[in-house]
């Protein structure tokens, strides 16, 4: 393994020995740089290689995706979960490359085949292991690259910061999706995590430890402001994320929600 390629000035062009991530175009405080969308394969234009999370339907991206696969064969498009800023651009893809969409929830799929927990994907003679890590969504998905000790996290664990639970989330599914993680991580000696927005981790362990300990102080942050007299999820953001750019307080709003939802269920 030729190491981590952890270039300056972004995600893009990032990866490790049979990886490469093409940041689209869509940056945003939720999507941070913009979506990464992975390239899986060995050099050897004889393999088949595989696409993780096509990102949004933008034309330009996705032509660029296709370039860079062009003469190779696509053995899937796998999608990490269904939100639009992943998947948005599955179908135009498939069409480019003419490869099937895999996925957990059946309305993403195009093709036979569904994707989830414990499923292997190979192509190129790599192997992609499905984990189930719901809990940013209802139906993300990890993808484990044991030949590179490498974990595609999608929006379960992000390059920078941290993640949202979004509507179709769930908080509690969340905090043990992390502890799976993390062991998971540990069991296998996990030396990258490729997240789905934000630059390469290489020191899974301590990012996923980083992630769990952040929430727990959320949750406790999120106590004593109730028992300082707030009640409504603005009231709430308005004191625990008071040191936060309020662009991100809608986003903020969201996670409090799920917060409140998972002390009061
Ligand atoms: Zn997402």
């Amino acid at each position: 393994m030729s190491g981590l390629r952890i270039p300056l000035g972004g995600p893009d062009g990032s990866g490790t020995a049979h990886t490469l991530a093409l940041l689209a175009p869509n940056p945003s405080p939720m999507t941070l740089d913009g979506t990464n969308t992975w390239l899986i394969g060995r050099e050897d234009v004889e393999e088949d290689v595989l696409v993780v999370d096509p990102g949004p339907d933008d034309e330009a991206h996705l032509a660029r995706v296709a370039a860079r696969l062009a003469g190779r064969r696509v053995a899937a498009i796998l999608l990490t979960h269904g939100h639009d800023d992943h998947s948005g651009g599955a179908r135009r893809l498939s069409g480019l490359v003419g490869a099937p969409v895999r996925a957990l929830d059946p309305r993403h799929r195009l093709g036979e085949e569904g994707l989830a927990d414990g499923d292997v994907v190979t192509a190129g003679g790599l192997e992609l292991h499905v984990v189930g890590t719901p809990g940013h969504s209802f139906d993300s998905l990890c993808l484990w690259l044991p030949e590179d000790r490498a974990m595609l996290t999608g929006d379960t664990v992000l390059g920078r910061g941290t993640t949202v639970i979004a509507p179709d989330g769930d908080l509690a599914d969340y905090l043990r999706s992390l502890d799976r993680l993390r062991a998971t991580a540990e069991r296998v000696g996990a030396e990258a995590l490729l997240p789905g927005h934000g630059p390469v981790l290489a020191d899974p362990i301590g990012a996923l430890d980083g992630y769990v300990a952040h929430r727990r102080r959320r949750l406790d942050q999120i106590r004593a402001a109730r028992a300082r007299g707030a009640v409504t999820p603005r009231e709430i953001v308005e004191i625990v994320y008071a040191d936060v750019d309020p662009s991100l307080w809608p986003a903020a709003e969201m996670s409090v929600r799920a917060q409140l939802g998972y002390l009061e269920g």
